[in-house]
């Protein structure tokens, strides 16, 4: 099941996606999923006419893992971690497909990173491995952004990757995806840059929730970004970058002037 949330008349709806006749659509349900289920409202509305938003805004927080696939770790120079390296963006990075990622004035070098996301679905704390297919919501596309020389000027992460925007997901939560073997590619422009597989992440998403939640309480909403393939590079203004993830669908995000 794919969980969308959209800007309805006043606020935000969430709502499954579907398709009718070719057209997709997009049933509206009473609530919010995480907290409400699954209920339908019994309104339908092509997903044409609607503004898709960030399907999840974060209730504390966005956990992010870095190095966690072999040949990104080498192209930053370093080693393979031996436990998962783990930072965190904050919940107003977060923005939804389409929606613009602004360059700041503090950096010039501002890194797409395309990664697969995980939605925490359930409050939880020391999660073995074997059950931490219970805790998960669903997934859905992320894009890490990273202003790569701050992250080497500051030594901690949180400005580099912490900018209002350096956060989009989307553009739907889908509820069934075996995460451990999904092709993973990221589009700037017109040239693929990012194409690796989810097998080759080094701590698997099981492995990943109880490592986290061996230290820190993960609320429902909650998202994980696990880690970003090799291919990162440079974003300027006025590009487009698309990561698509197999069973997923696609996140598309424009690269915009703040002074626009
Ligand atoms: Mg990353």
């Amino acid at each position: 099941m794919r969980i969308a949330r959209f800007a309805g008349e006043d606020d935000p709806q969430f709502g499954v996606i579907g398709n009718d006749n070719g057209v997709e659509t997009i049933a509206h349900l009473k609530g919010d999923p995480l907290y409400a289920g699954i209920e339908l409202t019994g309104q339908k509305t092509p997903v044409a006419d609607v503004r898709l938003l960030a399907p999840v805004i974060p209730r504390s927080k966005v956990v992010g893992i870095g190095k966690n696939y072999a040949k990104h770790a080498a192209e930053m120079g370093g080693e393979v971690p031996t436990e998962p390296l783990i930072f965190l963006k904050p919940n107003t990075s977060v923005i939804g497909p389409n929606e613009p990622i602004f360059y700041p004035a503090q950096s010039s070098n501002v890194h797409f990173e395309g990664e697969l996301a995980v939605v925490i679905g359930r409050i939880c704390k020391d999660v073995s491995v074997e059950d931490a297919p219970r805790v998960i919501f669903g997934y859905t596309i992320g894009n890490d952004v990273t202003a790569r020389d701050l992250q080497a000027s500051d030594g901690q992460w949180a400005r580099a990757k912490g900018f209002d925007t350096f956060c989009p997901i989307g553009p739907w939560i889908e509820t069934d995806l075996d995460p451990s073997d999904v092709r993973i590619t990221t589009v700037l422009g017109e040239e693929t840059k990012q194409d690796e597989n989810s097998s080759d992440m080094i701590f698997s998403v099981p492995e990943i929730i109880a490592y986290v939640t061996s230290f820190m309480t993960l609320l429902p909403g909650d998202v994980i970004l696990t880690g970003t393939p090799s291919g990162v590079g440079p974003m300027e203004i006025g590009d487009s970058v698309s990561v698509t993830i197999e069973g997923l669908g696609t996140l598309t995000n424009q690269v915009v002037s703040l002074d626009a």
